[in-house]
């Protein structure tokens, strides 16, 4: 269970996908109501047909990335970390299995600030785990959780533990924008929604191209149904307008898609459908 890694070679940069570990559910979300509750504008037609089809697909992994690009290595992505061992935080023991310590990582590379991308940063102990390393994250992302209007309209507690996340890499931080490059041949995409700065990556080098989408889409169902919207989306339409575009160009484009909560590896191909929707291909 512990260390599962999956390599492929972009060009000249490398990309490992790092098992975090499952995405577990409660029985109780095996019910109708449970993935109501998840993707509160389903149908119950699209509901029983997700029964046939996936059981009631739940979010099912979290694969994080690992790219190394001209002498930079990268981590996308922290996972849960320490908090929810033994299932989850296995990102160090799944960078060990490929000889890379947590020490090597130049860059940790924020997608988006929730718990399961962002716990991880810190040891047990609150310090930082990625020691070496920049920690950036988009300018919209950062505001849009620890701005000090967004704090004080949270809970408390989620504002405090946000705070208290963060406050150890305070130096280590640096802001980008949709549109940047990360480092060579890895580029920051928009796909906000899920959060405000959401935001994937478009990994390229001598022609080969790996799309990142991260939270794009949290299970299979939402390929036949891209208008769920999924229940912890900051902006439920937002995040439906740009699944739907970035969907259509992964397959239009005919690119190697990763996705953060699909099985491991969460590696493969979308097609369009004849009625609009989406098909995956994994890989
Ligand atoms: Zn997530």
């Amino acid at each position: 269970m512990s260390g599962k890694t999956h390599r492929l070679q972009i060009g000249d940069i490398t990309c490992i996908v790092l098992h975090e570990g499952p995405s577990t559910s409660s029985p109780t979300q095996q019910t109708p109501e449970g993935v109501l509750q998840r993707y509160p504008n389903a149908a119950a037609s699209e509901i029983s047909d997700d029964l046939q089809t996936h059981g009631y697909a739940q979010p099912a992994s979290m694969n994080a990335l690992y790219i190394a690009t001209a002498g930079t290595r990268i981590l996308v992505d922290t996972g849960m970390g320490d908090r929810a061992k033994p299932a989850l935080g296995h990102i160090p023991a799944a960078l060990a299995a490929e000889g890379i310590s947590v020490e090597d990582i130049d860059i940790v590379f924020i997608t988006h600030f929730h718990g399961d991308h962002i716990f991880g940063l810190l040891n047990e102990d609150g310090t930082p785990r990625y020691a070496n390393s920049r920690t950036i994250t988009t300018q919209t992302e950062w505001d849009a959780w620890m701005s000090e209007d967004s704090l004080n309209a949270m809970p408390e507690d989620r504002a405090a533990d946000l705070q208290n996340t963060m406050a150890p890499l305070k130096d280590s931080f640096d802001y980008l924008h949709a549109g940047d490059t990360l480092a060579p041949g890895v580029f920051l995409v928009d796909m906000a929604g899920h959060t405000l700065g959401h935001t994937g990556l478009l990994i390229e080098s001598n022609g080969e191209r790996l799309f990142a989408v991260v939270d794009l889409l949290h299970s299979l169902p939402q390929f036949k149904y891209p208008h769920w919207h999924f229940a912890f989306d900051t902006d439920g339409d937002l995040a439906e307008q740009n699944r739907k575009a970035v969907l259509a160009r992964a397959a239009d484009e005919n690119l190697l898609t990763l996705f953060y909560h699909l099985p491991f590896p969460g590696l493969g191909h979308v097609t369009r459908q004849a009625d609009g929707t989406f098909a995956f291909q994994a890989m």
